[in-house]
């Protein structure tokens, strides 16, 4: 053979060119997992890397590691790359928009509810949305596929299924009650409205559901969605103010009322029809009971003079926007705490929790309220309970002194739990079953 040996030189540097490119990609490759692999253990340790509704799983023999699903999703660090492969990190912080879902060009992600460790719980549905008590539908999130868009669907379809059963001939004072204000029971009402129903809706908290509790800058990913009595919606990314705008308009011009604040204790089954009990203790009677209630719970109340006062909240929206204010904040919890954080700097904060120290709190958290004592950013009241809450003070026992404290105040937040809602469901006999790791949403290759 007769190779020159200029031929010989080049052959040579391109080959140690090539070597260089794949080791710098290599390097870069397990830089890059070293990364995702940090962020897992510091998911794992905040306990945000085991799923709790619906959150994508990764074929990894069908991942081709494009990265595309990385991009589509708007909720950072949800996914990531390591070791070439797509794999959750902070997978409790999926918010079900299936985004990844479309984006992969390989069809390597599904969508489940639930994990092998973790199950959750669905109630029994059949294609009619209705429930193993007959007259009882469910719609929305609750029924467990999240988003707006298929709450607002599936509002509409239940409606469209419950309204064949309604008896116009009897005599009970509502053909419908919808139970919920968030996107399922908006687009309910609308579609009753459209069917000529008399129908009611009642909200425990505000207008919007969970969209109402979004941040006010968030970015919120929907795709085209029919809107009873306004047709379709061509809305993509828009944000919380656009959307509660564009329901309010369009309830306000159907002359459609939903009733704040009315948190639903009961549902009675009465021979094929319902009293649906409020909190105050009205009872009004139904055909039909839609329960458009969403997965996030009742918070507990602790039962207190003053806790109705508009002073008091139970989740903090917009802390920003609080300035100078003397505020308690009750709990112990992860929410307590965080609430605490976002507030201390702007404001004069006291804490109160009935314990004596904190348990269970997320490693981060646990460290910054640590410092934050230390520095007497706040005022800790622990082994406390606050037994009243008036127009400008606030009243709490401390229980080892029994003595009381008395507070100026001007707001109260109170973190003490919640109530599940499927608690409430099998209150009404609803048949439940825990999912463990169930495919919603997949690809049929
Ligand atoms: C942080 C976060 C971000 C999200 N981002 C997006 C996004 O960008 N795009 C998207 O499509 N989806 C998003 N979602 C999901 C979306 O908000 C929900 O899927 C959707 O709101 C579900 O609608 P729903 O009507 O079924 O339930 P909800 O919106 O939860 O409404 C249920 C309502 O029922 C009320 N209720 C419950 N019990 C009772 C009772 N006993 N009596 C009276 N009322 C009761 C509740 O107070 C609540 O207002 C996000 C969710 C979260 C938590």
């Amino acid at each position: 053979m007769n190779i020159s040996v200029e031929k010989i030189i080049i052959y040579g540097a391109v080959g140690f060119f090539l070597f260089i490119v794949f080791y710098i990609y290599i390097r870069k490759l397990k830089r890059e997992s070293r990364v995702v692999g940090d962020k897992i253990k510091i998911a794992k340790e905040e306990g945000l890397h085991e799923p709790v509704s619906l959150h994508p799983v990764v074929d990894v023999n069908s991942c081709i590691k494009s990265g595309a699903c990385i991009l589509a999703c708007p909720e950072l660090d949800i996914l990531g790359i390591i070791n070439g492969k797509a794999t959750v990190i902070n997978a409790s912080r999926c918010i079900g928009h299936g985004a990844c879902f479309h984006a992969c060009p390989t069809e390597a992600i599904s969508l489940h509810i639930g994990t092998e460790k973790r199950g959750v719980d669905l109630p029994h549905l059949n294609q009619y949305f209705e429930s193993n008590i007959k007259g009882i539908f469910i719609a929305g999130e609750m029924g467990g596929m999240g988003l707006i868009k298929n709450a607002v669907e599936q509002g509409r379809q239940a409606v469209d299924n419950l309204v064949k059963g309604i008896d116009k001939n009897k005599n009970t004072e509502y053909d419908l009650i919808i139970v919920g204000g968030g996107p399922a029971g908006i687009s309910a009402s609308l579609q009753a409205k459209k069917h000529g129903l008399k129908a009611i809706t009642f909200e425990q908290d505000s207008l919007g559901g969970t969209v109402f509790t979004f941040p006010r800058a968030k970015i919120v990913m929907t795709s085209a969605m029919d809107l009873p009595l306004v047709g379709k919606i061509k809305l993509y990314e828009t944000s919380k103010k656009e959307l509660l705008d564009l329901w309010l308009t369009v309830l306000e011009k159907n002359k459609i009322e939903i009733y704040e604040n009315k948190k639903v204790e009961k549902i009675i089954s009465k021979k094929g029809e319902f009293e649906v009990v409020i909190k105050n203790g009205a009872t009004y009677s139904t055909q039909k009971v839609l329960l458009a209630i969403g997965r996030r719970g009742s918070p507990s109340k602790l039962g207190i003079k003053g806790e109705d006062l508009q002073k008091v909240a139970y989740r903090l929206l917009e802390p920003e926007l609080i300035k100078n204010s003397k505020i308690v904040v009750v709990g112990g919890g992860d929410s307590a705490i965080e609430s605490t954080l976002l507030l201390m700097d702007e404001n004069e904060v006291t804490l109160s929790y009935r314990k004596e120290s904190f348990s269970r709190l997320k490693p981060k958290n646990n460290v910054k309220i640590k410092e934050a004592i230390s520095k007497q950013k706040i005022n800790i009241v622990l082994n406390s309970n606050v037994i009243s809450i008036e127009e400008k003070t606030v009243h709490i026992k401390i229980e080892e002194s029994n003595q009381n404290l008395i507070l100026d105040n001007d707001l109260v937040y109170i973190f003490a739990g919640g109530k599940l809602p499927t608690q409430f469901l099998k209150n009404s006999g609803i048949m439940i079953t825990r999912k463990f790791g169930e495919a919603l949403l997949k690809h049929h290759k």
